[in-house]
């Protein structure tokens, strides 16, 4: 069966699926799903062509008897938390995240405010495939009523777990909010938290212009700037949905994403000890400060719903992705731009280390990567063959094949949404990861070639 969602929801070119029934389609399969009489939460982020897809999507929903309420143009967490709040029998987001402007997206929230599991996903995808909608009688045909409290309670409910006092340091900061929801959001809770907050993309605009909505490198040259020119202690990027949050140091230095999710695990454990869960494919400069700092590594497939599952199930004291995606479980167990903000200011205000002091303290490694592009129907045999030329090694097959060599590692792995396969290397130099990356690379190589 082909596969509506990918490892992040739905994402689509909404010009290019002909006319808005494919997102009718979906709403009315989530509806069948959800069931008549239930309730989902529903958000939007500020992607020009938000309000025509959550209207298609709404209109199939409804017609299921499933009610809506809709809490408007939020953040992707605001949704998850709207969906505890209010009580709602799932939630659904309309986002593409970190995509470029021309796309939008959908994904799909469970009862308990996570990320919706794979397995729900698929039965949602038979449900579409099948077309096998459940249309409610006229009178039984879903409500759709508006709640805009939802934003202002996650807000306090974010603030409400930290406890700023006069010892703490006052923080300038500057809030790149990537024209996206977070506008209305983050630089709230920042002053809430005592800090100096300069924005800039804070206005919501569905275009971008400011920036592109993924928060790399090569896209935050305003705000590495305005870090510099505005004397501020740290900076902080979204992505478009704000679920992650990137950070620049006082020198104005991107940092990645590995050694902010090292910082956060290391404040979390000296507050209490215990498992921290994070992908297989996550730097050395997490997991080495996770057992530096006393805790047990927890390692799972990748992909945030089964971080955030795996983090309920052990009662984990943090976890999340070498992306920006921290999960804090005293808020919530999923991905928070926001809380993770607000975590950086505790400890920066706290602490006294600069966010680069604290940066330069951490082990120091170097990852790579490459991909080869592979078709669906080879994946799985090449992995056999990986596994096979490997077999001397210890193989970590948690996701794809993994090999540890002493100060070293490289993963195999088939993109679950692309006909990819992938080839990561990390040493602690650049020169052996290099060396890692083209001794497998060759492998992975010569293994297609051979099967194709
Ligand atoms: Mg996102």
């Amino acid at each position: 069966m082909t596969r509506l969602f990918g490892t992040n929801g739905i994402r689509w070119r909404p010009d290019s699926v002909g006319d808005q029934n494919f997102a009718v389609e979906l709403g009315l399969a989530i509806g069948t799903y959800i069931g008549e009489g239930k309730t989902v939460c529903m958000g939007m982020d500020t992607r020009v062509t938000g309000p025509m897809i959550a209207a298609a999507v709404t209109s199939g929903i409804l017609s299921t008897g499933c009610n809506i309420i809709d809490i408007g143009v939020v953040p992707t967490p605001t949704v998850q938390y709207g969906v505890k709040a209010l009580g709602t029998d799932g939630g659904v987001v309309i986002s593409a995240s970190h995509n470029p402007p021309e796309f939008n997206g959908l994904k799909c929230i469970a009862s308990d405010g996570t990320e919706l599991a794979r397995e729900e996903e698929e039965k949602i995808e038979v449900i579409y495939f099948s077309k096998e909608f459940k249309l409610a009688r006229w009178d039984k045909v879903g409500r759709l009523s508006h709640n805009s409290e939802t934003s202002f309670g996650h807000i306090d409910r974010i603030i409400s777990l930290f406890k700023p006092n006069p010892d703490w340091k006052k923080l300038r900061v500057v809030i790149d909010c990537s024209n996206g929801p977070a506008g209305n959001f983050t630089p709230h809770i920042l002053r809430s938290l005592g800090c100096e907050v300069l924005t800039i993309n804070a206005q919501p605009d569905g275009l971008f212009p400011g920036r592109m909505p993924e928060p790399l490198e090569e896209n935050l040259d305003s705000l590495m700037c305005a870090v510099v020119d505005a004397g501020a202690d740290f900076g902080i990027a979204h992505d478009g949905d704000a679920d992650r949050a990137i950070f620049i140091d006082e020198g104005g230095k991107y940092i990645n994403g590995d050694e902010s999710l090292a910082i956060f695990a290391i404040d979390a454990l000296s507050k209490k000890k215990g498992k921290v869960v994070v992908p297989v494919n996550t730097s050395r400069v997490v997991t080495d400060s996770i057992v530096e700092g006393g805790g047990e590594v927890e390692l799972t497939p990748i992909g945030s719903p089964i971080i955030a599952r795996r983090m309920g199930r052990v009662d984990a004291v943090f976890g999340g992705e070498g992306n920006g995606g921290a999960i804090f479980p005293e808020n919530m167990l999923c991905r928070d731009g926001m809380m993770t903000a607000a975590k950086m200011v505790e400890i920066l205000a706290t602490g006294d280390r600069s966010l680069g002091e604290l940066i330069a303290g951490l082990p120091s490694f170097v990852i790579k990567r490459s991909k080869f592009s592979c078709p669906d129907q080879l994946k799985g045999q090449v992995l056999v063959k990986v596994r096979e030329a490997m077999a001397d090694s210890d193989i970590i097959d948690i996701d794809g094949v993994k090999i540890e060599g002493g100060d070293w590692w490289v993963l195999f792995r088939p993109s679950g949404t692309e006909p990819v396969f992938r080839v990561t290397a990390e040493a602690g130099d650049g020169k052996m990861a290099e060396e890692k990356l083209n001794q497998f690379k060759k492998l992975v190589e010569d293994i297609i070639q051979d099967l194709s």
